[in-house]
């Protein structure tokens, strides 16, 4: 058995960062940013009053209340045309670009309209600066915003879009082909024949694709037939960046993924020291561009694949879309085992599937999702996290225990 960290570490340095791309800001959200960027413009570009009120200059409201001669208004978005001279004032609205001569704005609450709004009385004194905006204060021109590896998302696309920057360059999403293999598998909703089951991993497979950031392309259930598989398993790899299969990776007679990989692509052919998900495969597939498509050979019991996928598929996916390597993976976090987990003794750490809720103590607390047979899908499916249980005795009701975190 190899352990856990070396089958990821071998995974992890067999997989190259794809190609980069200049995309529109509007396509980028969740893309990893390839390039340094800098800022062409100041935000904001101008001056402007961070509140309702009163354009006027300092030193004029130095003693409260205080009259001054309304000289004119300026709404955001319209330019300024008067300018502010000791006793006089500007009303204004939050955005709107200072008026010249005016060095602070009285905001609304603080005055009181007088004569029809020809004057304002100014209740309360303010300083030079107060309530302005300066030019760049939130970006200033020529200064870098975001470094390479910056992590694309709503409010940093705001950002993009503030200093007009419209197209950035950013690593490819991956294009992952997800398949099953089986001839016992069904897909057509139809009764089953004896010895048939119905399909789950690919179903199960294709969201968490997706969800990892990536693009996931349905291959469909292929029949433990070695010509059929080699046949897709070579077209997934000239149209995709990665291959996912579940299923044919163990030691059995019609493990057809096994054989097939094994004669057409570098493969390495793990029993990694953890439970569920002990059988693994990982490789490389030369595809007709010469390019390596690595490979991830999951194992076909639902729970196996699942698992299989979040420690090992899952993080390399992403390292392969630019995340740092902290970043391609789930935040891991020490919790609380509110209920015992036990185990025996065998030289594996064991991914215990567990739910559970911040509490006020300001911990996770975490429970089995219940029976933890590889093949139990519907207990795992319950999980918010993985616990990952050293070798041993498990951890004891109220101990601390590293927890995956997958929701
Ligand atoms: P295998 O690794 O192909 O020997 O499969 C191990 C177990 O997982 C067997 O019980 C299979 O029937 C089951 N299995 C394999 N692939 C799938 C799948 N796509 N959906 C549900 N069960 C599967
Ligand atoms: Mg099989």
């Amino acid at each position: 058995m190899i352990a856990l960290d070396d089958a990821r570490a071998l995974v992890f340095r067999s997989v190259g960062r794809l190609d980069e791309v200049t995309l529109p800001i509007g396509e980028l959200d969740g893309f990893v940013l390839a390039e340094d960027v800098s800022a062409a413009e100041n935000v904001p570009p101008f001056p402007n009053t961070a509140v309702d009120g009163y354009a006027v200059q300092a030193a004029d409201t130095a003693t409260t209340p205080v009259e001054l001669a309304v000289v004119g208004e300026l709404a955001a978005g319209a330019a300024p045309t008067h300018v502010v001279r000791p006793g006089t004032a500007v009303r204004i609205m939050t955005g709107a670009p200072m008026p010249e001569g005016a060095d602070a704005v009285v905001m609304v609450e603080e005055t009181e309209r007088l004569d029809g709004g020809a004057l304002v009385r100014v209740r309360s004194s303010v300083r030079v600066g107060d309530a302005v905006r300066a030019a760049g204060s939130d970006v200033v021109a020529g200064t870098t915003v975001f470094r390479a590896g910056t992590v694309l998302n709503g409010p940093s696309l705001g950002v993009l879009a503030s200093i007009n920057r419209n197209t950035v360059s950013v690593v490819r999403k991956a294009r992952v082909a997800v398949l099953s293999t089986g001839d016992e598998l069904i897909t057509d909703g139809g009764p089953l024949a004896p010895g048939q089951i119905r399909e789950s991993n690919k179903t199960m497979l294709l969201p968490m694709v997706q969800a990892a950031g990536a693009q996931a392309v349905d291959l469909g259930v292929v029949v433990d037939d070695e010509q059929r598989l080699e046949e897709v398993l070579r077209s997934a790899a000239d149209t995709c960046d990665a291959i996912v299969t579940s299923g044919g990776v163990s030691m059995g007679d019609y493990d057809v993924v096994k054989a097939v990989l094994s004669r057409i692509a570098d493969m390495t052919w793990m029993q990694i020291a953890i439970k569920p998900a002990k059988p693994f495969a990982f490789g490389l597939l030369a595809n007709r561009h010469g390019r390596q498509i690595p490979v991830f050979g999951l194992p076909g019991n639902p729970v196996s694949s699942m698992v299989s996928f979040e420690v090992l598929a899952r993080p390399a996916i992403r390292q392969m879309m630019g995340h740092t390597p902290e970043r391609a993976d789930r935040p891991r976090i020490w919790a609380i085992a509110d209920e015992a987990i036990r185990r025996d003794t065998d030289g594996k750490i064991h991914l215990t599937r567990v739910y559970g809720a911040f509490a006020p103590d300001g911990r996770l607390h975490v429970r089995s999702t219940g029976p933890q047979g590889s093949h139990q899908l519907a207990a795992a499916a319950q999980a918010d996290g993985l616990a990952v249980v050293p070798d041993g005795h498990g951890v004891a009701a109220g101990g601390p225990v590293e927890v995956l975190l997958l929701a």
